[in-house]
């Protein structure tokens, strides 16, 4: 049976992960309501502008139902933007996020250098060969708590996360042609499922 996975897509770049999870095997679903989250047995937020993104989750009625099913063991996986709405706090915003993950982030972190680059990471979890870390106005991890695994840093600041069900990456592995987030995501969501 193929896991099925879902995207967030009310805003951000929700093809590229869509065609990375079918790549691994998955059967990828775009997710903008409520019964579609119903449907997925993990969930993707990707890249993209977070302030928008928190307001949409609200006003599509989803910011709750994703809480509930995160609670209960579902997988999920923000990238970038998505590592953000997923924080528990953020250093330089006022709007409340979900709350998945105990970490705070810094948003647009990486200063001018980093701020749209390829940088090789060493991430033991995923073997020896470095990842290819695109990051695109990246945040980053200021603070993890003690629940929280540092699965790669760059600059001396996390860069992917991972407590219990929920990773976070600052970096955009849909971007590349290395499936190994995606493959470890979806190694995530065939154990719970
Ligand atoms: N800087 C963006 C934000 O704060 C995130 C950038 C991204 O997802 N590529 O929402």
């Amino acid at each position: 049976m193929k896991p099925v996975v879902g995207v967030l897509g009310v805003q951000g770049d929700v093809e590229e992960h869509v065609r990375a999870l079918a790549g691994g095997g998955a059967e990828a679903r775009v997710v903008k309501t409520p019964a579609e989250l119903e449907a997925v047995e993990g969930l993707v937020i990707p890249g993209g502008e977070s302030t928008t993104v928190i307001r949409l989750l609200e006003r599509f009625g989803l910011s709750a139902p994703i809480k509930a099913r995160v609670a209960g063991g579902m997988p999920l996986w923000g990238t970038c933007m998505g590592l953000i709405v997923a924080a528990r706090d953020v250093a330089d915003l006022e709007q409340p996020t979900l709350d998945l993950i105990d970490v705070t982030v810094r948003r647009n972190a990486f200063g001018r250098q980093v701020a749209s680059a390829e940088v090789p990471l060493e991430i033991p979890a995923l073997g020896s060969e470095p990842f290819p870390g695109i990051f695109i106005r990246a945040p980053w991890i200021e603070r993890a708590g003690p629940q929280v695994e540092i699965l790669a840093s760059h600059d001396g600041h996390g860069v992917f996360v991972r407590q219990a069900n929920v990773i976070g990456t600052s970096f955009h592995p849909e971007l590349t042609h290395d499936r190994r987030v995606h493959d470890y995501f979806l190694e995530m969501v065939r154990t719970a499922a």
